[in-house]
Formats: C-alpha cells, sequence, structure tokens
C-alpha cells in the first residue's frame, strides 16, 4: 500500500495561505475590531470588489435588505459566546453591482492561548444556484397546480353546463307539453345551481378571504348548521342525528363565517358518507387550551391509503366532489391556528374533530 506520508508532507508545503488563496469558497479574515484584514480572490470574483476596497471595512458593508440587525445581533452573541465561538447559517448579501447572493456563511472567532479574540474567519458558499433551482421547482410546482386545477374547473363546469344547453334547447320545442317544461325548468335550476356553487368552491380554495376574528359562539354554529341540515330530507334521509353541546363552552376568537363554512364540509361529508342511514353523533366541549367539535358517521369509514390524501386540494372519491371540502377546511383552521384531525377504521365510520385556540381564562 502507499504511504500517505508525502501527500501529507506536500499539503504541509503549501502553506495556509496558499489555502485561503486558492479556495473556491469566499473567505475573509477581520482583525478583532471586526475590520476586514484580507479576502481571497473567490471573495473578489463572488462580490465584485476589489481586495483594496474590501480591506479595512466592516463585512457589514455587504449587508442587503434581508439580512436584519436582529440577525447581526444574534450572529455576533454566538461568535463572542466563548462556550460557542461561531456562527453558521444562510445570509443573503449584496454584491457590488446590486445583486443579492444567497450565503451559507461561517464565521469562526480566532482566539489565541489566553483566549482573548485575535479576530475572525469568515467562510461562504455560494448558494445562489441552489435557491434558483428552488424557486425553478416550486414555479413548476405552482405550474403544474394552476394545469390541474383548470383541468378539474373545466371537468366540473362541462357537466352541468352541457345539461343547461340540452334542457334551454328543449324549452325551445313549442310542441313541449307544460309538465315536461317544468321539469326542464327544474333540471335547469338545479343545473344553474350547481355550476355557481362549483365556482363558489373554487374561488373560496384559490382565493381564500382573509380571517376577521370576532368573539363567537362555537355551540350557536354548530346548532345553526345541525338544524339547517336536520330539516333538510334530501340529505338525512333514514340517517339520524344527535347533537350534543357542551353548556360551559366560553366563546372564542374566530372568523364565524370561516368557521361555519369547516362545520359545514365537515357534516355535509359524514352525511353524504352515510348515504342516508346510520348515526351522525355531533358533540362539542373543551380541552387545556383549545375548544372543539368532534363529528362521528357510521359510514363506511376511510381507508389507509386514502387518508393521508383527504385534506389536499382536488383530492375526491365522489362522482361529484370539488375535492376542496377538507383542503378549504384544513386552510381555514391553520390560518385559526386550529387543526383537524381524523380517526378511521375502515367499515367502523370515521371521526372528524375540530380544535380551535380558546383564550386563557
Ligand atoms: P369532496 O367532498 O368534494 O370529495 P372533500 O375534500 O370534502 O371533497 O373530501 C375529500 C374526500 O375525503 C372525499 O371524497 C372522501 O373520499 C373522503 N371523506 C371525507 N369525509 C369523509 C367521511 N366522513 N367518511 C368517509 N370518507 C370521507
Amino acid at each position: 500500500m502507499k504511504s500517505p506520508r508525502p501527500a501529507l508532507d506536500r499539503l504541509r508545503e503549501v502553506s495556509l495561505y496558499e489555502a485561503f488563496r486558492r479556495s473556491n469558497d469566499v473567505m475573509f479574515y477581520c482583525d478583532r475590531d471586526s475590520g476586514i484584514l484580507d479576502v481571497n480572490p473567490a471573495f473578489v470574483r463572488l462580490f465584485g470588489f476589489k481586495r483594496e476596497e474590501a480591506v479595512g471595512k466592516n463585512p457589514r458593508f455587504l449587508r442587503s435588505a434581508h439580512s436584519t440587525a436582529e440577525l447581526y445581533g444574534r450572529m455576533w452573541e454566538s461568535i463572542l459566546d466563548p462556550s460557542q465561538g461561531y456562527w453558521r447559517g444562510e445570509i443573503v448579501d449584496k454584491a457590488k453591482d446590486g445583486r443579492e447572493i444567497t450565503l451559507l456563511l461561517s464565521i469562526t472567532a480566532v482566539r489565541d492561548t489566553d483566549e482573548g479574540v485575535l479576530g475572525f474567519m469568515a467562510i461562504g458558499m455560494d448558494l445562489t444556484e441552489q435557491v434558483s433551482l428552488k424557486t425553478r421547482v416550486a414555479q413548476s410546482e405552482a405550474l403544474a397546480n394552476i394545469g390541474e386545477m383548470a383541468a378539474v374547473v373545466a371537468h366540473e363546469i362541462r357537466n352541468p353546463l352541457g345539461s343547461i344547453v340540452l334542457a334551454s334547447n328543449q324549452l325551445a320545442n313549442e310542441a313541449l307539453s307544460p309538465s315536461d317544461r317544468g321539469t326542464v325548468m327544474k333540471l335547469l335550476r338545479s343545473e344553474s345551481k350547481r355550476l355557481s356553487d362549483v365556482l363558489a368552491s373554487f374561488l373560496t380554495y384559490a382565493r381564500p378571504p382573509s380571517i376577521r376574528l370576532s368573539r363567537a359562539d362555537l355551540n350557536a354554529l354548530v346548532a345553526e348548521v345541525c338544524g339547517i341540515l336536520q330539516s333538510d330530507r334530501e340529505m338525512m334521509r333514514h340517517a339520524r342525528m344527535s347533537v350534543s353541546l357542551a353548556p360551559d363552552l366560553a366563546p372564542c376568537p374566530m372568523d364565524p363565517e370561516q368557521i361555519r363554512q369547516v362545520v359545514w364540509n365537515i357534516l355535509v361529508n359524514a352525511l353524504q358518507a352515510m348515504e342516508g342511514y346510520g348515526r351522525l353523533t355531533v358533540s362539542t366541549g373543551r380541552e387545556p387550551g383549545h375548544v372543539f367539535l368532534r363529528v362521528r358517521d357510521t359510514g363506511p369509514g376511510i381507508q389507509p391509503a386514502v387518508l393521508p390524501q383527504i385534506f389536499k386540494p382536488f383530492f375526491t372519491t365522489k362522482q361529484q366532489g370539488t375535492g376542496l371540502g377538507l383542503a378549504t377546511a384544513d386552510r381555514i383552521m391553520k390560518a385559526h391556528a386550529g387543526a383537524i384531525e381524523v380517526e378511521s377504521k375502515p367499515g367502523e365510520g370515521a371521526t372528524f374533530t375540530v380544535r380551535l385556540p380558546r383564550p386563557e381564562e
């Protein structure tokens, strides 16, 4: 086996200063008062400042609008703390021509044997390419989402629109009997409503309104939505609903319109899953820091493979679903610093729990 000796000797021959000069990563050295003593050629190449322009300056002259005074404060705290002695992190600096450069920067305090700080050594790795790659990936993901959304919108609109065109053609037929005319008119109304509902849910998802917090009573909201659904015979059919509202539920900060939408989406999903049979159990309650709504149904439940998908936009297992109900509900709950949890075993129904933060009393 070849001895590593000659390579090691050769390395020692090359002075540390040569390593500093030849490094492809940006390196600069500051004295204890943070004045730059020297910069390497990689620094000159990346930032566009000549060595003479940088020497003597505080490295803050590279600071961009993205680096806050707070960031610098934390940075110096870690570097000057003898138990740590360095700082490492991502920073956006500004080149001579104004370009913003993202660096992974590592600054180490150089101390003498008496633990006094002699100066600071900084090594920076240019991350500009990685950052622009990340941006490009995010942009193409956004484009793919738009494409996916456009396809779903087109699909959802085409069916009711087709029925509407057909129905209006039939209405033009003078030989149509009054009862057939009535049926066609009814179809026209229901299909137009479907079209308008589909568009409304797309818009809510695509442009979520900002939340307007006020103190509202979750119990009152739940009671109202349950009342509307209980009187909807088409929705309930043979299903039963039991509602148990906790008496000690304090009003909570929420956007009542948006929380009503969450409650509606979850209850409608549960009723649709039960397909007109079984029992829906709705309850509210409080826990430390939260109030909650729990909706338990006796429908078919959710397969483990499907469970991670249900909050994704456009995921649906229904013929007429948009797959936006839970995605919208999830987004609303996150905006309220709350959450939705789901538990389900196939064949044993599903339980959705919505939690809203409760102010400390
Ligand atoms: P949509 O109702 O338009 O399908 P959602 O985002 O509201 O969209 O729901 C996504 C999917 O989650 C549904 O298609 C269904 O497969 C599943 N799901 C939601 N709630 C339940 C439930 N209570 N029981 C079974 N599956 C459910």
